[in-house]
């Protein structure tokens, strides 16, 4: 097993190297980096730095969904626990994107608690980057229609990080302040 710093530190080369060339959706193209760097930084803020696996994982969350990079390679290269964690995290990709959204919501309270913690970070994440200053009305029903079912989903993971809680319902706040 790495040490703590190292897991971190390979996690977050590893999803650099995965993600190069993606960029994030919303705000001013952001290279995709810049999300998984901020969900890291989240869980590590929200846990005071006590787990180096979620942090690790935080970094990882979209690699398996978004890369060619697998459940096993990342067993081997981190732990069981980092690819369980990421694994929680991937959506099924050859269900259509209604069919995805649905069952992110159904599956949420079945997750780990670590899962869940990863699942509110993203949310936080994703809905801060569609917080435009001067919306289009397509960006509006973007922004309006995230956070319609991102708190559905985290209606199922909120309950044990009270910090990580108060985070997602501020970022709904602002959005909700721009709609
Ligand atoms: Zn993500």
């Amino acid at each position: 097993m790495l040490s703590p710093i190292r897991l971190i530190s390979e996690a977050a080369e590893l999803a650099a190297r995965r993600h190069n060339g993606m960029a994030r959706k919303g705000r001013g193209n952001e290279p995709y980096i810049n999300h998984l760097a901020e969900v890291a930084n989240l869980l590590a803020t929200a846990t005071d730095g006590a787990d180096a696996e979620l942090v690790a994982a935080g970094w990882l969350h979209d690699t398996i969904e978004d890369t060619d990079t697998t459940r096993e390679e990342l067993a081997r290269r981190f732990s069981e626990r980092v690819a369980s964690l990421v694994a929680e995290c991937t959506d099924d990709m050859s269900l259509p994107k209604a069919m995805r959204r649905q069952k992110q919501i159904e599956d949420a309270p079945h997750k780990s608690p670590g899962a869940k913690l990863i699942k509110i970070a993203d949310k936080i994440s994703n809905t801060g980057a569609r917080i435009q200053t001067d919306p289009t009305s397509e960006e509006r029903d973007d922004l309006a229609d995230y956070i319609d079912w991102a708190t559905q989903v985290v209606a199922g993971c909120r309950g044990s990080n009270a910090w990580l809680d108060e985070k997602f319902d501020d970022a709904v706040k602002a959005a909700k302040a721009v709609l």
